[in-house]
């Protein structure tokens, strides 16, 4: 769902992001696209567009997301919910 995101929490998402995106971690100056902001919680859901709920993602993680916030552990077969970029640490979430 498109929305509008004020241009300062864009500047802020962009700057903590690094300009790249949070799930895969693609650098958007590698890639020459343009990154989306992405609700983490989807606005569809209730989420909110505030700097906790918001990140960038290149157009595949974001397509692939789309509006879920859980997925199934390939190993344990359970429905977990998805990386949260704002409260988990990368590396150890996808050790
Ligand atoms: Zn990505």
């Amino acid at each position: 769902m498109a929305s509008y995101i004020p241009v300062d929490l864009r500047n802020q998402v962009r700057a903590c992001d690094r300009n790249r995106c949070c799930y895969c971690k693609t650098s958007e100056d590698l890639s020459g696209i343009r990154m989306a902001f992405d609700h983490i919680h989807p606005r569809s859901k209730g989420g909110e567009t505030c700097f906790e709920n918001v990140c960038l993602a290149c157009r595949s993680c974001n397509e692939f997301k789309g509006d879920s916030t859980t997925g199934q552990d390939l190993l344990t077969q359970q429905t977990v919910p998805l990386f949260n970029p704002r409260l988990q640490n990368w590396h150890q979430h996808f050790a």
